[in-house]
């Protein structure tokens, strides 16, 4: 120890953990210990009032009280705690700060951690913990931050108009107003919310997110094996959930409407995977036409076929004019009546199946319309099944 070094900075007035905190070089249990060791090798008293933390250091256990009360409300393994603190203190310490310092900030964040883990039976983790303590020093305020919980499934949507996620009410932006009955909502449910109020009823979390792998529009179906999707919890309170119960309640409230199936944990890397994921589908579409002797040879022209579709007048309002090339895997008809006929349809993924058929006014070439030389117009389309990793769909 440099004793001239050791005497300037007790000159201060530290409490033995600060004067210590400098010479981490010495050989002790604590800080605590580090610097009463220096002081009698000095020969000088313990500072009554501590110059740089100015008593800080003694409420850690008070600190620590703080954030376990506070913790009490969350289920977690694993945890991090970091603390804020006090600009007046940063700017002392750097006065002082000699190469063998360990910061106060450090100091705090693993003392307070010990006493959690010890207090709570929990781990510290530093890279990817369950929960953040943020505590800031000034105030004693406790700030937690839970980590997300991702969960995986597939969703049959069994209804028509229903969307898949919130839509906010267009004439308020969610405020509520008269047009929405004060809602602020465009449909009064979703895909996602009659999915994520058990869930957030079982984790306790203060919001979510609903990533879906796609989309279908709000009058068309989502049968077959359904589509996959990642519900995000965020700062959940509980987190050892019960994934079959979850998906027994989930069923049971959006009975009719909703069906989920296949719950499981997830993570934020898979919502990425799952939204780039360009998987075919397939589509049993209900058509109506005049020209029924057309049809059977306008359906054969279109299986393998290379379509290219202008942006659907339909979407153009929020959607870049652009021109795209979708194939036509396979393409057969289940039932055919006089004026109508029920198709099934696989396809690339992102091919718009309605202008397909009805050719959008030449936007989309070819398209069964053109092929038929008839008008054709869509009935009902349902998606009933995503071929994707886990469910091939080779054939139709
Ligand atoms: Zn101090
Ligand atoms: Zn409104």
């Amino acid at each position: 120890m440099d004793i001239e070094l050791a005497k300037k900075i007790a000159r201060f007035g530290l409490c033995d953990a600060c004067l210590g905190r400098q010479f981490t070089g010495i050989d002790a249990t604590d800080n605590k210990e580090r610097g009463k060791k220096i002081r009698e090798a000095l020969n000088i008293e313990e500072s009554q009032q501590c110059w740089l933390c100015d008593g800080l250091i003694d409420d850690i256990p008070l600190m620590a009280e703080l954030a376990i009360d506070a913790l009490k409300d969350y289920e977690f393994s694993t945890f991090l705690v970091g603390c804020k603190i006090d600009e007046e203190i940063l700017l002392k310490e750097h006065r002082i700060a000699t190469e063998a310092s360990e910061s106060i900030k450090r100091e705090i964040d693993r003392e307070i951690g010990k006493i959690i883990a010890r207090e709570m039976n929990k781990l510290p983790d530093f890279k990817n913990p369950d929960i953040v303590v943020t505590i800031d020093t000034t105030c004693y305020g406790v700030e937690i931050d839970s980590k997300p919980i991702y969960i995986y499934g597939r969703y049959r949507k069994l209804v028509r108009n229903l969307p898949q996620t919130k839509w906010p009410c267009c004439h308020c932006n969610g405020l509520g107003c008269i047009y929405c009955n004060f809602t602020g909502k465009m449909y009064e449910e979703s895909v996602e919310e009659l999915i994520a109020f058990p869930a957030l009823k079982a984790s306790m979390a203060s919001s979510e997110s609903f990533h879906g792998a796609g989309r279908e529009d709000i009058d068309v179906r989502m049968l077959g094996n359904g589509r996959p999707f990642i519900l995000e919890l965020k700062q959940p309170k509980k987190r050892n959930i019960d994934l079959k119960k979850l998906e027994e309640e989930i069923n049971e409230y959006a009975k009719g409407k909703v069906e989920v199936l296949g719950l499981r944990f997830s993570s934020k890397e898979e919502v990425r995977k799952i939204k780039e994921a360009k998987h075919p589908k397939i589509y049993m579409v209900k058509i109506g036409y005049t020209k029924k002797e057309k049809i059977y040879e306008a359906v054969n022209a279109l299986i393998g076929r290379e379509i290219s579709q202008a942006t659907p007048t339909r979407v153009l309002h929020r959607r870049a004019d652009i021109v795209r090339k979708r194939k036509i895997l396979d393409i057969k008809i289940k039932e055919m009546k006089m004026n109508e006929a029920t198709l099934i349809v696989k396809a690339e993924s992102g091919t718009y199946i309605k202008e397909l058929m009805t050719g959008d006014g030449g936007r989309t070439k070819p398209s069964l319309a053109s092929l038929a030389g008839d008008e054709v117009k869509v009935l009902e389309l349902d998606v009933i099944g995503i071929g994707d990793e886990n469910e091939k769909v080779e054939r139709i």
